[in-house]
């Protein structure tokens, strides 16, 4: 009989019909033999490139990666679908990995997934000396690069399988590589002749959202009950001591939320990690400690309460928003202070020069992002060196067109009162002259008889601080480590009149318009939600059992189908995506009891099923 093609495994094992992006190219270039880099957006389906190569090549496939909390991860996924993947790693104890040594030397392996320190082990490379090997999968592959943000030295190591394993090909994937960390790569890893596979950076199922701070707890609250009700979260803060503060305040209101940060211990780290993995509906407050191989896929929201420092870190950081390709928002809440304390940082930081200079400049790129009136993905892809010719529709300056005013005049203004107050006091003060306020400090310092004092009437203090945060923003005005707002040279033009500028009116919003309203993955009709919820206490039922996440059973998305589609038999239930033959028949059955009996137990607001597609 001749091997299934790579096409009837996706179907009949993942129980997906079409491949996405490069993976069936990177497919046949493995069953051929040669060696792959494949840059694929997060939730892009990169670890189906590796394995049904992994499945139709002889031997064990070999997969390298940074985090026991990933191995875990697609081990578990892989052996929900019956397939004999392992790995090795410290949290396994000696009987454990003597079993999986076992099972590796004669060839019950499929697929090994281990760390790269413990795959160049002595122990390591003489085990699998003895063994085929089917190929190696280096993933997070960016770990290699000292252009790629994580660098890890271990990884420049892994180039030696060259010369161990000759002839085995190789695979590298990362999300994040440009063609500089590319080329490191490949050649970090003695793999040069490669073939690339790039796929765009686009998550098109993220909404990018950028609010101005009013009350932040307020707009946060609001945010997490109006659209993301019951769901899976991470809300990312600066400090650990917001974390805390954070996460025990959205407890106060009757919502489960955990905070997750460097000094907690790692127990309590691991523990609230895991109860983020297996619980619905779970917000993690964290720093940004918290999330380098968190490969859940149905997280609905990243909201940032404070400013990422640069847009790589956004970038990164939001993109663990959505991997399933269903609804998800990247929201964020900043505000003048946040600018201030960043640049005050930045000022105060202990790297040379030249360091320092990049860190403005990402910083600026950052900033620059928060106040764009025009769409927010052309900007972010832009920023990655790729064009995208049209706006998206799927980001709030998108959705909300935003307004811009002419502000040169209240410009020239808000500089010069800076500027003839000796340009050594910050935000608060400066505004109190121009709205000619009497206070001791006016007062001490005679700013009442400089010639800006109470110039600025026909705005409120609000406005002020929105255009003195754009200035900054701008990098009109820089603030140093004072926090006192100075001149930048790039300002001069304004203020003599030879440049326009133009700003954001800052929009403040009450409730979400419907037009800009997440379509969020629980945007379910009403009358459909109690199914929806049977669903899901199915799903955790069957998780509790299996010791896995519920996303493991399976994804939203599945369950969506179901609502939707109603199968009523098991053919019906398998043509869904995502129910492979092994899920089908473990779990087939079990949805198909609660389905009908749903139906038979006639809620009589549940609409007559969807006739199929
Ligand atoms: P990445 O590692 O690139 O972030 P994953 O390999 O974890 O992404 O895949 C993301 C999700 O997409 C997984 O749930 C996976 O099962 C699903 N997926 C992968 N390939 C396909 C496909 N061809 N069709 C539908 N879903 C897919
Ligand atoms: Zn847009």
């Amino acid at each position: 009989m001749s091997p299934p093609s790579p096409r009837t495994i996706l179907h009949d094992l993942f129980g997906y019909d079409h491949f996405r992006l490069a993976q069936e190219e990177v497919i046949t270039e493995l069953l051929e033999g040669r060696d792959a880099l494949v840059v694929m957006p997060t939730g892009g389906g990169k670890s189906i490139c590796y394995q049904i190569p992994a499945l139709l090549r002889d031997g064990v496939a070999v997969v390298i990666s940074p985090l026991i909390a990933l191995m875990r991860d697609q081990v578990g996924a892989l052996n929900q679908l019956g397939v004999a993947a392992m790995s090795l790693n410290s949290s396994l104890d000696y009987g454990e990995r003597r079993a999986v040594e076992q099972a590796v030397a004669c060839g019950r392996c499929k697929l090994l997934y281990i760390a790269p320190e413990r795959l160049l082990t002595e122990q390591t490379l003489r085990l699998l000396s003895h063994c085929r090997i089917a190929l190696f999968a280096i993933d997070e592959a960016h770990c290699v690069s000292q252009w790629g943000h994580d660098f890890r030295p271990e990884y420049t190591r892994l180039a030696q399988l060259a010369d161990h394993f000759p002839g085995v090909p190789r695979v590298a994937l990362t999300a994040t590589a440009d063609s500089r960390t590319q080329q490191d790569i490949l050649h970090n890893l003695a793999m040069d002749g490669a073939r690339r596979f790039i796929s765009g950076f686009d998550r098109p199922n993220i909404r990018y959202r950028v609010e101005q701070q009013q009350n932040q707890r307020r707009q946060l609250l609001r945010f997490i009950t109006q659209e993301h009700a019951g769901e899976s979260g991470i809300v990312y803060c600066l400090s650990r001591k917001k974390t805390e503060a954070t996460a025990e305040w959205l407890r106060q209101q009757g919502l489960t939320a955990l905070p997750y940060h460097a000094g907690m211990s790692s127990a309590q780290r691991q523990q609230h990690q895991d109860r983020f993995l297996h619980e619905d509906g779970l917000i993690m407050v964290a720093t940004i400690a918290f999330g380098m191989g968190i490969d859940k896929p149905d997280v609905r929201f990243v909201a940032h309460l404070s400013l990422p420092k640069s847009i790589e870190a956004y970038y990164q950081e939001t993109g663990r928003a959505g991997r399933d390709g269903l609804p998800a928002d990247a929201w964020m809440c900043y505000g003048l202070q946040d600018v201030v304390l960043l640049r005050q940082m930045m000022q105060n930081s202990d790297a040379d020069e030249a360091h320092r200079r990049i860190e403005q400049q990402k910083l600026t790129a950052m900033l620059g992002y928060c106040e764009l009136a025009s769409c927010r993905r052309q900007a972010l892809l832009r920023y990655f060196g790729e064009q995208r010719s049209e706006p998206c529709g799927n980001c709030d300056c998108c959705l909300e067109p935003v307004e811009t005013w002419d502000a040169t005049i209240a410009a020239q203004k808000a500089i010069s009162c800076a500027y003839r107050s000796g340009e050594r006091f910050g935000v608060g003060h400066l505004v109190d002259i121009l709205l000619g306020k009497d206070t001791p400090r006016i007062r001490q310092w005679g700013h009442d008889r400089i010639s800006t004092y109470g110039i600025g009437g026909e705005f409120k203090a609000g406005a002020w601080q929105s255009i003195y945060r754009q200035l900054i923003a701008h990098g009109l005005l820089e603030v140093d480590e004072h926090g006192a707002l100075k001149l930048h040279p790039s300002c001069r033009p304004l203020l003599r009149g030879e440049q326009p500028l133009l700003l954001r009116k800052d929009v403040h919003k009450r409730a979400p318009s419907a037009g800009s309203r997440a379509r969020a993955s629980r945007d379910i009709p009403r009358e459909q939600e109690p199914l929806w919820q049977k669903l899901r206490a199915l799903r955790l039922k069957l998780a509790r059992e299996a010791e896995v996440p519920p996303y493991l059973i399976f994804h939203d998305s599945v369950l969506l189908a179901m609502l939707e589609r109603m199968p009523d038999t098991l053919e019906a239930m398998g043509a869904i995506s995502g129910i492979g033959e092994a899920k089908l028949a473990r779990y087939g059955e079990a949805f198909l009891a609660l389905l009908q009996s749903h139906q038979a137990g006639g809620d009589p607001a549940t609409p007559a099923p969807a006739s199929g597609e």
